[in-house]
């Protein structure tokens, strides 16, 4: 089988990373390819002198030309894949098994060693997202494993991201297995969230900050909160559940303010959800001298590509800047960043700029990432894509 596949050549050098676990060879990577092969096939990826560096997945259409599977020679089986996707799965069981939580993603692609493949589950729906060209003929192994290791109630295909044309697919979705529910109710850390994995972002909510949510309970007994960037309200409900005096919830979406106002309902909490762009907002707030003990800042990915590094960072501390003035001495901040592009370091001393200019000592809490079932693969350091910056203000 390894006989039959065809050849890419990486240029001398490029190896490296990918014998320290990088799953990705970029097209300007390749030096030649030496035998046939469409996109969507399966090849063997060599070094300049013809060693075996791993087998991957082609696609001469997508930047990432190549998408190991695996570290050494071999075929790309069925077999494979379905442990592959039974080794995501037990891994989670560590996260389905914290109390009241019913929700976790089970497969982060390369991470897990699928490329291209997410998935997610939302109580007994699990939504299943295939990226990769490579990857689309395994969608009914990968389905099939899943219905066996999950036994879902529905499992949804989910192929409607636009990157799928980039990859040469076509977009839709389907439902595999069962019949989608009309209201989807999940549970973090005993929070009852209302999701909608049809409709919704990404594949339908943020599982990524479910550990940062939790953590953010201790700061908050009877404090006043704001939660900046709130999408569904997962930091305003946690706040509220740990006895914060008042929460404010602040998103531009429409949609998620009323998904935060219907969650509070559901949690029997009190939380003032707002629609503005919290931009704006935190500016407001700042020019009507309000005052509050705790913050918290997930915005969006501001950049995604190297190239508007310093545009993302000059809007990384504006939101810095405003919030600090908004906290007095003993107050609490919480700062997310969510690009990769965004290294750990440049996003801290970014946020800590902003203490500096404003001539405040700030005491660093802890730096903390996404949560554990978004896994970071050693070698691969876009998978460590959440940074998580926890101060309290000193003067
Ligand atoms: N904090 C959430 C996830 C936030 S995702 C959680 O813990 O689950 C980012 C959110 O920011 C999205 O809901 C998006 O609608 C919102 N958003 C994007 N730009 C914004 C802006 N300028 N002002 C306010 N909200 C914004």
């Amino acid at each position: 089988m390894v006989g039959e596949m065809a050849k890419v050549f990486v240029t001398n050098g490029r190896q490296k990373k990918l014998i320290l676990g990088h799953p990705w060879v970029y097209g300007n990577e390749i030096d030649r390819v030496e035998g046939a092969c469409s996109d969507g096939d399966a090849v063997e990826v060599v070094d300049f002198r013809g060693r075996t560096v791993g087998t991957g997945v082609y696609n001469s259409h997508s930047l990432l030309r190549v998408r190991l599977l695996t570290g050494k020679g071999g075929a790309i089986t069925p077999e494979l894949i379905a442990e592959r996707v039974r080794a995501a799965c037990r891994y989670r069981d560590y996260v389905l098994s914290r109390p009241g939580t019913d929700c976790c993603r089970l497969i982060f692609g390369e991470a897990d060693r699928l490329p291209g493949v997410i998935c997610d589950r939302y109580g007994g729906v699990v939504v299943l997202q295939v990226l990769a060209l490579g990857m689309e003929k395994y969608t009914q192994v990968i389905a099939d494993t899943l219905l066996e290791c999950v036994k879902p109630d529905c499992l949804l295909l989910k192929n409607d991201d636009p990157i799928r044309e980039k990859e040469g697919m076509d977009c839709f979705v389907r439902v595999l297995h069962g019949e989608m529910p009309g209201e989807v109710i999940v549970h973090e850390n005993g929070i009852a969230l209302e999701m909608d994995p049809a409709g919704g972002q990404k594949t339908g909510g943020f599982l990524d900050q479910k550990d940062n949510h939790l953590y953010l309970r201790q700061f908050c007994v009877g404090k006043r909160v704001l939660d900046c960037f709130s999408y569904a309200g997962g930091f305003a409900l946690n706040a509220a559940a740990a006895g914060a005096r008042e929460v404010t919830a602040v998103d531009i979406s429409e949609a998620a303010v009323s998904l935060i106002r219907r969650n509070a309902q559901l949690n029997g909490a009190e939380i003032n959800a707002v629609c503005a762009n919290c931009f704006d907002y935190l500016r407001e707030q700042v020019r009507a001298k309000e005052r509050y003990d705790v913050i918290v800042l997930d915005p969006p990915a501001f950049t995604k590509a190297k190239a508007n590094m310093a545009s993302a960072c000059r809007g990384y501390k504006e939101i810095a800047l405003s919030a600090m003035r908004l906290l007095p001495a003993g107050g609490v901040l919480a700062t997310h960043s969510c690009s990769y592009h965004m290294p750990e370091d440049t996003f801290v001393n970014t946020v800590l700029s902003a203490a500096q200019d404003l001539n405040r000592r700030v005491r660093v809490i802890t730096l903390r990432r996404q949560d554990i079932d978004h896994p970071v693969l050693a070698g691969y350091p876009e998978s460590h894509y959440l940074k998580s910056l926890w101060l309290q203000m000193m003067e």
